[in-house]
């Protein structure tokens, strides 16, 4: 079963993928542990990455690709893989079609979850964290006993700047605008499947099944 995630920031791509791999049985690639393995590995296109990131620069997308082409090529990928982070533009999805065919194989979904501006902003900005001892809370998911309070210690929580509501705002803007020519891409090719990201994620993971099968394959 290969497959591709997708979704916002908030939107709850890290639960989601963790259940999938466990319950598939398939590797979890994501962007960040496939350059960490190449440097480890020592592999050329690890080095050229690492060169890259040891400056401050991004990594071309050749060298990003043909680490993914790699990565995709092990053994553990016979039965499948979960994409993760990747690809985030359309030249690297396409890429990843001409990878895959030269590897004899083909996208089976493009998973993307779905969850409105709001509630992302909900979950986005509710994050607090205790002055005082670092304790972190969630105005919705976790709240303090005491408005304002630190459960632990009694101090003061703040909100970090990240998590205000205007930065919060314009970092959505901004990946729902990078994702759009993405989804339409795979909208097109027919792997796209929008998942319910509004609900619990135990209703979000059995929507996730529904669709896969329940059964490893
Ligand atoms: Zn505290």
């Amino acid at each position: 079963m290969n497959l591709v995630l997708m979704g916002l920031p908030g939107a709850g791509k890290g639960t989601q993928a963790e259940k999938i791999v466990e319950h598939y049985d398939i590797p979890h690639i994501s962007t960040g542990d496939m350059f960490r393995a190449a440097i480890k590995e020592g592999t050329q296109l690890g080095l050229k990455a690492k060169s890259f990131m040891d400056q401050g620069e991004l990594v071309p997308d050749e060298v990003t690709i043909g680490i993914v082409r790699e990565r995709l090529n092990k053994q553990d990928c016979e039965n499948g893989f979960l994409l993760d982070g990747f690809p985030r533009t359309v030249a690297q999805a396409e890429a990843l079609e001409s990878i895959l065919e030269d590897l004899n194989k083909r996208i089976d979904y493009v998973i993307n979850i779905d969850v409105d501006q709001s509630i992302l902003m909900e979950r986005l900005t509710g994050r607090r964290i205790c002055k005082d001892c670092g304790a972190t809370y969630h105005l919705v998911f976790n709240p303090p006993a005491q408005e304002g309070g630190c459960d632990k210690c009694g101090g003061e929580l703040y909100q970090r700047a990240d998590d205000n509501a205007e930065t919060v705002s314009t970092r959505l803007s901004v990946n729902v605008k990078q994702s759009k020519p993405l989804l339409d891409f795979y909208q097109e090719k027919g792997y796209l499947r929008n998942i319910n990201g509004n609900q619990d994620i135990n209703i979000v993971f059995d929507d996730v099944r529904k669709l896969l099968g329940g059964v490893k394959q």
